[in-house]
């Protein structure tokens, strides 16, 4: 009988097929940033609900709307952590992490909550891995955080990836903008859509990202702060792009970019793939220059991306469900179990991997499990003691020389 229970709208369970792709890239992930000296890190799945509004900002949809926030038994207001950058900066500052040699580099992956409408590729309990390089505001670890995500997409095979930068200036700078901005915004309200025209004063950037005709036309004709960019800003935007551009990883220039978090300054990117619909983005970014002083720190400038787990996932689909088996061993006689038995964990100690029939099924049906989990090679060790090799993919079927099975196992593989 079906259960009663279903997992709570927005999140899913991971089955054993989905976990394994996910170790995958868990750790092709740790590997390309364990090779750049970034070390892994992880903090607590809540956190005070303070942190999120003063870190990721008042103003922002994640703080305004799509909070998973609970009182404790003692009263206090907690919140599931709907990002990672707030949480790292906090851990950083506890454990005055100040006072190690600059930048303190680091990388996380785990769980992330925001009650937002699922759809694909959009989920309430989502997982990211992440970056943050807190201690310099070197164009030199701009660059590099963008190559590592671009490293790990490109080590995975992520197809039809797209990086757009942008760069939002200082502080100063966004702030006088922000008031041109609001200007235009003001200047042409009636062709607003409603949740644009009232967060005007709020949070105008926001209206970039709008899907609505009307608020689309506004902001074809209104300025950018990328061809407003100047001094100090204008030269470090055109450091990282030299950067870039040395290292061969191609861009685009987006001057409408903008993301939902607030405590972005200066560089911004965002890594698109075209595989995925409407939840197009796969991960991004910027430099957080105000966040740790936000937090309570002394002024730390420092730069960090996002990723999302799932949307690697989906964007790898067919590699994905490529998955499966080296071998499976199947026996044409119940009494030659014991010997594929024995056959496997040879293969298993070879590094392969290999699984036997552990269910009596009769040769048909073994033959029919291991297409179903995906076995590309399946041993057939006749009651013989001969032995037959069936390349899944292709049908083809030959004898081989049953004294030399493991051999012929490994030595075949490509
Ligand atoms: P953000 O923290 O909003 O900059 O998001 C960084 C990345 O996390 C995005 O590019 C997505 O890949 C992923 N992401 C954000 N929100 C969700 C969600 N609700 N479900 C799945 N993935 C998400």
């Amino acid at each position: 009988m079906a259960s009663k229970f279903q997992a709570p709208r927005g999140t899913f369970d991971i089955l054993p097929e989905a976990a394994r792709a996910r170790r995958r890239l868990e750790r092709a992930a740790a590997e390309v940033f364990g090779r750049a000296g970034y070390e892994p890190i992880a903090t607590p799945a809540f956190e005070d609900t303070d942190l999120f509004e003063r870190g990721v900002g008042k103003s922002t949809d994640i703080v305004r709307k799509e909070m998973f926030t609970f009182e404790d038994k003692g009263g206090r207001s907690l919140t599931l952590r709907p990002e990672g950058t707030a949480s790292v900066c906090r851990a950083y500052l506890e454990h005055g992490m100040q006072k190690l040699a600059q930048p303190v580099k680091l990388h996380y992956l785990g769980p992330f909550f925001r009650h937002e409408r699922p759809q694909a590729g959009r989920y309430r309990q989502f997982h990211q891995l992440g970056v943050e390089c807190i201690g310099t505001d070197s164009p030199l670890a701009d660059a590099e955080v963008i190559m590592l995500l671009a490293d790990l997409l490109g080590e995975l095979g992520v197809p039809g990836v797209e990086l757009r930068l942008g760069s939002l200036g200082s502080f100063e700078a966004r702030r006088a903008y922000l008031e041109d901005l609001k200007a235009h915004l003001h200047a042409h309200e009636g062709d607003l859509s409603r949740d644009v025209r009232e967060r005007i004063d709020i949070n105008p950037l926001r209206a970039f990202d709008a899907d609505d005709e009307g608020t689309r036309g506004v902001m074809a004709s209104a300025p950018t702060i990328v061809e407003r960019l100047e001094g100090e800003d204008a030269e470090h935007f055109a450091a990282v792009r030299a950067l870039l551009d040395g290292a061969g990883v191609a861009y685009v220039i987006d001057p409408t970019l903008v993301r939902g978090l607030d405590y972005y300054t200066r560089t911004i990117f965002s890594f698109v793939c075209d595989r995925l619909g409407a939840q197009s983005e796969i991960g991004g970014g910027g430099r957080y220059d105000g966040l740790i002083e936000q937090l309570g720190g002394a002024p730390t400038p420092a730069v960090g991306f996002a990723a999302g787990i799932e949307r690697i996932l989906l964007a790898l689909d067919e590699e994905v469900a490529g998955e499966g088996r080296d071998a499976f061993v199947a026996v044409t006689e119940p009494d030659q179990r014991q010997r594929a038995m024995a056959l496997a964990v040879q293969l298993r100690r070879a590094g392969l991997s290999a699984e036997l029939d552990l269910a009596g099924r009769s040769l048909k049906s073994q033959l029919k499990h291991a297409n179903r989990i995906g076995a590309r090679r399946v041993l057939i060790l006749e009651a013989d003691g001969s032995a037959q090799l069936r390349e899944m993919d292709s049908g083809e079927q030959r004898a081989v020389d049953p004294g030399n099975l493991v051999d012929e196992m490994t030595g075949g593989e490509a």
